[in-house]
């Protein structure tokens, strides 16, 4: 059996954290990771702590340095291994899953319990996400996310529950595979995503979660806001109040991009509708749906296709793609 060489990159989060004496979880002025020896066979492990932030902390300009020193490790290594807080765990993932095509496992992981409380359940995930990276059958699937025993996709997972340690789930594509005590097991493969660079990160994109009886003045004053684009969070199959569908058409009097999602937990948004604030109608309008993902994920993704210079038909196609 060939040796494996994973890079590891430790960015902070629970998994790195500790409990105090009150039983308040904080980062500290180490991270108690790069302290644990795994001996996984075939393994061999370069780690580095390229930061040590809480996740609430991290944003694109850290996704883009993570993804940049992913490339620069290029060929040197058979995986990537991230460990990564729970609070924006997908966003992260799913930047990196939309901006590289490198064929290696990049597996992200991190821990509901800090590093001292009881029942913490970071170094088993730690241990599992290294089985995964180091595993023949985990190769060109995108980036993976690992936790409790249960393999994600980037595209899919979203944290489902504030505290309990089973929070991460694919609620649209259902959990992409398992690992058991002497197998990695794999259910499906995923549909094809096109992946683009990206250089800027620097763009204002805001994201609105629609409610009943919602107005269009909040949506009026974010089009004097500057802003680059908009994702909203839309009712049901993709749909608003008839006073924010006028909201919406000001901000695309205006060029200004509108992404539409679902506020749904579950399921696929797409123009059903067509009356006035239905999503047939909106999307007529030049309202872009982007199907399958939530509106942290929408928003990175307009991101990146403005960073392209995507306009019109061909933003439209890359936000609907799966
Ligand atoms: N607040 C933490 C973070 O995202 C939560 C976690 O890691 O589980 O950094």
């Amino acid at each position: 059996m060939t040796t494996k060489k994973i890079l590891v990159l430790h960015t902070g989060g629970t998994i790195s954290m500790y409990e105090d004496q009150d039983g308040d979880v904080e980062t500290g002025a180490d991270n108690p990771l790069t302290d644990v020896k795994l001996v996984i066979p075939n393994v061999d492990l370069t780690v580095e702590s390229i930061f040590n932030l809480p996740s609430e902390h991290i944003g694109p300009v850290h996704m883009l340095q993570l993804q940049q020193r992913i490339l620069e490790a290029g060929n040197e290594f058979d995986g990537v291994v991230i460990t990564h807080g729970t609070d924006t765990l997908e966003e992260t993932s799913f930047f990196l899953d939309s901006t590289l095509s490198t064929h290696f496992p990049i597996v992200m992981t991190g821990a509901m319990r800090s590093s001292n409380e009881l029942g913490s359940d970071g170094i088993y995930n730690y241990q599992s996400a290294l089985r995964v990276a180091a595993n023949d059958n985990s190769w060109d699937r995108g980036v993976l996310v690992v936790m409790n025993d249960e393999i994600h996709a980037a595209r899919f997972v979203t944290k489902t529950h504030t505290t309990n340690v089973a929070t991460f789930g694919s609620p649209i594509s259902g959990t992409m595979g398992l690992l058991t005590k002497r197998q990695i097991i794999y259910f499906y493969n995923l549909p094809k995503r096109r992946v683009l660079p990206v250089s800027n990160v620097q763009k204002s994109i805001p994201v609105l979660k629609a409610y009943a009886g919602m107005d269009g003045q909040l949506l009026e004053l974010l089009a004097a806001a500057n802003i680059d684009g908009i994702v909203i969070e839309a009712l049901g199959a993709g749909n608003l109040s008839k006073e924010a569908a006028n909201g919406v058409l000001y901000l695309l009097s205006r060029d200004i991009p509108v992404v539409i999602v679902s506020r749904s937990f579950n399921g696929v948004a797409e123009p059903v509708y067509d009356y006035l604030g239905g999503g047939v109608q909106l999307e007529r309008d030049g309202v872009i749906f982007a199907t399958s993902i939530n509106g942290q994920k929408a928003r990175l993704k307009l991101l990146i296709g403005l960073d392209n210079q995507l306009t019109d038909n061909d933003l439209r196609e890359y936000l609907h793609q799966l």
